[in-house]
């Protein structure tokens, strides 16, 4: 199962609790038998409410896990078992809770996210196809006709004209490579890695459709490493959903001051939550509040009440995340999650907002 697939499945879930569990496990700078003392550490207080589950992952610690990833989360449950690899190590965290704890997973894919990566110059074509932090696969196209041309040894007399020509070919047949290879990952995001010249030549050659795709460039030599072009892409995709992030936020809290397509605050966007009328959730990663759901009717209040403003029932349970459940009724209502970092103005509205539908 894919990454993606796996977040659906727990966004779908449903069932008894669920004991989640984010480690950091990455050992170039701890041991072992300390992230499983940590781990200890933070479940100690739940052994006795859901001791099978803790000693599930216990075991998984003690006997299988094989240690190759910088990050881990576990979800169990009965009939509930899903061990998650993390490329990045998260903030360690558990959580026994009714659904699963999924906001650093979506966090996580929020940031690295898929995208496709084409490093290049005039001769050579590198592809890249990225996902949650990891290449999935990579291809390369070479200009033949400039190679041959190399080799046999031109006399200097036109050579160079010819040589742009061929470059300028080259190019152009680079960048219809490039637009098979991203209809076939589908990822629709594209990065481009090259010298400034060429990266500027490229993008004037580029059919508008594709241009559209690229988010951003870095200037990288076309035989960089694969780890390095990973990470001078990943940068550049920080870079893109910080500024995203602040397009997103600035739109909800733009519209929710006229009285448009947007809500600010936790009260509010739980209300359009329980409408479903949310298009995208923006939740601050550092935003935390509990609250109370509504046993009868699932309403999720931001402060106590004595009777549902819904339903009228007076089955009102304090939950210690309402985030996390705020994160589950958008997945319900087929909404998206956009996990914000470093955004004052989010956190100045109330650390969580809303795009609407209507
Ligand atoms: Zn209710």
């Amino acid at each position: 199962m894919s990454m993606d697939q796996q977040l659906q499945s727990l966004l779908d879930y449903q069932g008894d609790k669920v004991l989640s569990v984010y480690l950091d496990t990455d050992l170039s700078n701890k041991s072992k038998e300390a992230v499983r003392l940590e781990f200890r550490q933070r479940v100690a207080e739940l052994e006795r409410v859901a001791p099978r589950q803790v000693e599930a992952v216990q075991r998984l610690l003690d006997f299988d896990y094989d240690w190759q990833s910088r990050g881990l989360a576990v979800f169990v449950a009965d009939g509930l078992w899903e061990v998650i690899p993390l490329p990045i190590p998260p903030r360690t965290r558990v959580t026994f809770t009714a659904r699963p704890y999924v906001r650093i997973l979506t966090d996580i894919g929020d940031r690295l996210g898929r995208y496709d990566v084409a490093v290049l110059d005039r001769a050579r074509l590198r592809l890249f196809s990225v996902a949650w932090g990891k290449i999935q696969s990579e291809t390369e196209a070479f200009g033949e006709d400039l190679k041959r041309h190399k080799q046999g040894g031109w006399s200097a007399t036109g050579y160079q004209r010819h040589e742009d020509n061929l470059a300028l070919r080259n190019l152009k047949q680079g960048i219809e490579v490039m637009q098979e290879f991203v209809e076939r990952t589908g990822n629709r995001r594209l990065v481009l890695g090259g010298s400034p010249e060429v990266l500027a030549q490229v993008r004037e050659l580029m059919p508008k459709p594709l241009l559209d795709q690229v988010i951003g460039e870095f200037v990288v030599d076309v035989g960089a490493n694969p780890n390095e072009i990973l990470s001078r892409s990943l940068d550049v995709l920080q870079e893109v959903d910080l500024e995203d992030e602040r397009a997103l936020v600035e739109q909800a809290i733009t519209e929710a001051a006229k009285g448009g397509y947007g809500v600010t605050g936790l009260t509010d966007t739980l209300f359009a939550l329980h409408q479903g009328q949310v298009r995208l959730l923006l939740v601050d990663e550092t935003f935390h509040a509990s609250g109370y759901l509504c046993s009868n009717c699932g309403f999720a209040l931001s402060e106590k009440r004595d009777q549902c403003p819904m339903c009228q029932s007076d089955h009102l349970e304090e939950t210690p995340d309402a985030v996390n459940v705020a994160i589950h009724k958008a997945a319900d209502t087929g909404a998206e999650v956009n996990i914000v970092r470093e955004n004052a103005e989010l956190l100045r509205v109330g650390g969580i907002a809303a795009i609407t539908r209507y």
